[in-house]
């Protein structure tokens, strides 16, 4: 065992220390009043000594001890000396008396300065407490706001993935499903999520995708309810609440489904109200302004695909059609031939072909004006579109030439066809002007798979060459055969 720790004093309890000081002190004290009130011991040294052991308990007490027991014994010290020297006239009691006196005087002076450091600690010990608290309390504000915070940006990563999903489709149901399933699966707390697209000829809503949580009936409002019609009407995002107290509206919500709260945004494309995105549930107040913030977020995306995806639809469109006439250019019949001429071989179905010359038109051209030849061009191009069936395909070959392709068609049928362009060209198109001037004709040839060419290009120079041979036949006919 360590020889240190045997040695080591236990410090002894303070108060213990003190009330043993006082109790020292009162037994000093009763001894003294008994010396006092019995008479006896008339020399003042023993009162002197009693005295100056009081002094000397109450300077202990004043130096080592806490202020509890400092002023008590300095008072008793102070009391027998003053009583000591009243009843005795000792000029010692009297020197005893002032000391005494004056050690009361310097414990309530200690004392008063040692309640005061005391104060002055409490008063700090507030102040801690009190910045403690604010601390907490600004603790506890950054932790909400880091929680929120990285609650948006958990949102917001989950919009750039939506944004880069959304930046590959091109495809306008692929979109609008999309955004329906994400704001679905991303927000939550809803029955469902439903996107309207304005019907322009009919002029009002109708359903285009949608999404539901289990067990919530089947979605009959095809043509949205009052808060979908608010939102085209305002163009601006809508949160209701609790739908039964909102002013605004009249009952809590179509008659297959309860709904409690609601929130939807418009589809905004260039400043026009194109649909309505909207979140519902049947519980009041599940949604907030986040919530709302993120489906404007989302339409926004939602916009500019939809407007990408319209580009590129109408890109693709003009690659393929020609711009004057609306026809298919070149290519496309091309690739479409070499199709047909493939099904053609596998069915051992005919295939004809027609080449279409509008005559002397350069001529026409000087005459009139290359403005007045467009018009022209495109009456033909309408003219062709409505003789040919369905199943053929019409496109600008060149300049003024047309060509025509006719699946399944023998020779009289695709000459029949031919013919009806002719004809009708001859009496619809007129020079400059419905009924004005000579008529403008066209010259077509005709050419059928198999029986003219086994391959696409030949049909096409066969189909050339009667055209040519109906020119040099004095023009504004057909040549079949
Ligand atoms: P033919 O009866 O022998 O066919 O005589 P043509 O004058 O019609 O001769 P050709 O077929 O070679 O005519 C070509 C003319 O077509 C030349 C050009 O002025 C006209 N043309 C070609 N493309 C266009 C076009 O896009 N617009 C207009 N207005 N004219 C065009
Ligand atoms: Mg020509
Ligand atoms: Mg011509």
């Amino acid at each position: 065992m360590d020889s240190s720790a045997e040695l080591a004093v236990k410090p002894v309890n303070p108060l213990i220390l003190q009330a043993a000081t006082v109790l020292a002190g009162l037994a000093v004290c009763v001894i003294y009043l008994g010396i006092l009130l019995t008479g006896s011991a008339r020399d003042p040294i023993l009162l002197h000594s009693l005295t100056v052991l009081l002094i000397a308990l109450a300077t202990y007490s004043m130096v080592a001890l806490p202020m509890a027991a400092s002023l008590p014994v300095a008072l008793l010290a102070g009391v027998c000396a003053l009583w000591g020297w009243a009843s005795r006239q000792s000029l010692l009691l009297g020197v005893d008396a002032a000391a005494g006196v004056a050690l009361v005087g310097l414990a309530a002076f200690q004392q008063r300065r040692r309640l005061r450091a005391l104060m002055r600690l409490r008063q700090k010990l507030g102040d801690l407490d009190e910045e403690c608290y604010m601390k907490d309390q600004a603790l506890r504000l950054n932790e909400q706001t880091r929680e929120s915070l990285a609650k948006k940006l958990d949102r917001y990563q989950q919009l750039q993935a939506v944004a880069e999903h959304l930046s590959r489709c091109l495809n306008l149901e692929e979109i609008c499903q999309l955004a329906v399933d994400r704001a679905f699966e991303l927000i939550g707390k809803s029955d469902a999520c439903l996107l309207f697209l304005v019907d322009k000829e009919r002029q009002e809503l109708a359903l285009f995708a949608s999404r539901k949580g289990e067990g919530v009936a089947a979605i009959r409002t095809k043509q949205g309810d009052q808060f979908d019609r608010y939102v085209l009407r305002t163009h601006r995002p809508l949160m209701v609440n609790d739908v039964r107290r909102d002013f605004r509206f009249s009952g809590p919500g179509t008659a297959d489904r309860p709904i409690g709260s609601v929130i939807a945004c418009p589809l905004l494309v260039a400043q026009s109200a194109e649909g309505v995105l909207r979140l519902d549930s049947r519980q009041p107040g599940v949604y907030t302004q986040d919530d709302l913030r993120f489906l404007d977020i989302l339409l926004d995306l939602v916009d500019t695909a939809m407007t990408n995806a319209r580009l590129f639809a109408q890109t693709q469109q003009l690659a393929i059609t020609d711009g004057l006439t609306g026809l298919y250019r070149r290519q496309p019949f091309f690739d479409q031939l070499a199709r047909e001429i493939a099904r053609a071989n596998r069915t051992r179905e005919p295939l004809a072909v027609l080449m279409l010359d509008i005559d002397d038109f350069k001529q026409y051209n000087d005459t009139f004006g290359h403005t007045a030849g467009d018009v022209v061009l495109k009456t033909i191009a309408d003219i062709i579109r409505d003789v040919v069936p369905p199943d053929g395909m019409c496109a600008r070959y060149g300049g003024e030439e047309f060509s025509v392709l006719l699946p399944k068609a023998p020779r009289a049928r695709a000459g029949e066809i031919a013919e009806r362009v002719r004809e009708m060209v001859a009496a619809r198109v007129r020079a400059a002007g419905e009924g004005s001037g000579r008529p403008v004709t066209a010259s077509l040839g005709v050419a059928v798979f198999p029986e003219d060419a086994k391959s696409e290009l030949e049909l096409i120079r066969q189909a050339d060459q009667r055209l040519y041979q109906a020119k040099r036949s004095g023009k504004n006919c057909v040549e079949s055969s």
